[in-house]
């Protein structure tokens, strides 16, 4: 695993907050070139960028971090909480070495259904594609085919929908049917003008195995809610940290106890749902053998990261 943080540190005036008089501005500006100063050397710190009120860095790998990190406290006031990030990359070794991944997508270029979204406005009405929860408004169960526009999807191969639903090309859907691959079905994802006519050009992947619930601890939540109407839960993977007096997002990993291995199919979704109640949904979890098909398959538009197993 490899990580690297990006931080800004700006001594501007902040959105919200009576403008710095000149004397504030100009011991700030003192304070975040002092900091500069001393990095400035330091091989795993790049100076990305320096503007008349802010710079960014990008920081290699834990050491430099923790340095950044403690010689930011006392400017930790020019540090906002969404200005420091952690990302963590992994190699090809290290994910073509675990059972089990972590599936994400990293596009989003097809619109929800269009009933949905350009009429119902997310109530779950008659002719929506889900039945919603009156109150939280989370998704209960699927009732018809989607209508989109299927223009959107472009030669992609996988997308999501603004709505977190898995879109695949006909090619790639067929290429799946006939892999052996386990733990899904497809559904025809329609064109809103001319639904239930000819032949789909896109599916929607729909995982049918269900995971047990995930090992925590050590997995850890943030953010946890639940509908007192329906029960829907949802919740996030926690990514809120803090160093001192700097808060910093960096996400954290998914355990699963091993006998999940027993259960899991190619394609499984997480008992848990993730995201704010009313855009809650599971994630996505593969095999090995199914992230191997992926990448034969040359797509585009997704990721992997662990997912660990413990005792
Ligand atoms: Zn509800």
């Amino acid at each position: 695993m490899k990580k690297v943080a990006y931080v800004t540190v700006y001594w501007g005036d902040e959105y919200g907050k009576p403008p710095k008089t000149s004397a504030e501005k100009a011991l700030d500006e003192a304070l975040a070139k002092e900091i500069l100063k001393r990095i400035e050397q330091l091989r795993n710190i790049k100076i990305a960028e320096v503007s008349f009120d802010h710079y960014h860095l990008e920081i290699t790998g834990d050491e430099a971090f923790c340095f950044l990190m403690e010689i930011l406290q006392p400017a930790s006031h020019l540090v906002s909480h969404t200005s420091v990030r952690v990302w963590r990359t992994y190699s090809r070794q290290e994910l073509g070495a675990l059972p089990v991944l972590l599936w994400r997508f990293t596009n989003q270029a097809i619109e929800d259904d269009w009933y949905d979204l350009k009429e119902d406005g997310y109530k779950g009405g008659a002719k929506a594609s889900h039945k919603r929860c009156p109150a939280c408004r989370a998704e209960l169960e699927q009732v018809r085919d989607l209508l989109v526009d299927v223009r959107k999807m472009g030669k992609r191969d996988v997308s999501l929908t603004y709505g977190f639903e898995v879109i695949l090309s006909a090619r790639l859907a067929q290429t799946l049917q006939e892999s052996g691959l386990t733990g899904f079905t497809l559904r025809p994802v329609w064109d809103y003008r001319k639904p239930n006519q000819g032949e789909p050009r896109l599916f929607q992947l729909i995982m049918t195995n269900v995971l047990p619930p995930m090992a925590s601890p050590p997995t850890e939540f943030e953010g946890e809610q639940r509908c007192g109407v329906c029960g829907t839960e949802s919740r996030y993977i926690k990514h809120t940290h803090y160093w001192g007096r700097i808060r910093y997002y960096e996400e954290t990993s998914v355990y699963y106890p091993k006998e999940v291995l027993e259960t899991a199919a190619d394609f499984n979704r997480t008992t848990e749902r993730f995201g704010d109640l009313s855009a809650s949904d599971p994630y996505v979890i593969i095999s090995q053998r199914a992230y191997r098909w992926l990448r034969e398959q040359n797509v585009r538009g997704w990721e992997v990261e662990p997912v660990y197993l413990v005792e």
